[in-house]
């Protein structure tokens, strides 16, 4: 079964470029538009990771992000933020949403790459080690990351 990814971005180009390029890497790739959108989306069924917009139109996509590590049977999700602003404030912003990395536009495709592997890799070591007492969220993985070599 292949990895699913759930891209949530407003702009119809730029989704349908990420969802192009997610699907040549040989990911199953599913869309949205909107939050309502993200949301009803991941009910259905959860993806392994999500990448997200930070601005959705006049919406916050870090309220996704939010959203996901405070639910239990959704904490485990990767999310890679996506973001215009490359302002450091912003960036503190986006990682203390929950987001576990994030990309400044334009996309930089192997940036992209090595970060979605990096943070796929570390939730499916997290899913396995059942010891393990941190959600992917937690601002205490980094640590935990370089003790067990994640
Ligand atoms: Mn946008």
């Amino acid at each position: 079964m292949s990895t699913r990814i759930l891209v949530v971005e407003d702009n119809a180009f730029s989704r349908e470029m990420l969802c192009d390029w997610l699907e040549l890497q040989g990911y199953a790739v599913e869309s949205a538009s909107t939050l309502a959108e993200a949301f009803t989306t991941i009910e259905k069924s959860l993806p392994d990771a999500v990448l997200l917009d930070v601005q959705l139109g006049s919406a916050d996509g870090l309220t996704l992000a939010a959203w996901l590590r405070l639910d239990q049977g959704k904490n485990h999700i990767p999310v890679i933020a996506v973001t215009a602003h490359a302002m450091v404030t912003e960036q503190d912003r986006i990682m203390h949403s929950g987001c576990n990395a994030c990309i400044s536009k334009p996309i930089d495709f192997k940036l992209l790459a090595e970060q979605l592997k990096r943070w796929l890799t570390v939730a499916s070591v997290m899913k396995r080690d059942s010891r393990s007492q941190l959600s992917i969220g937690d601002a205490d993985l980094p640590k935990a990351m370089a003790r067990r070599q994640l």
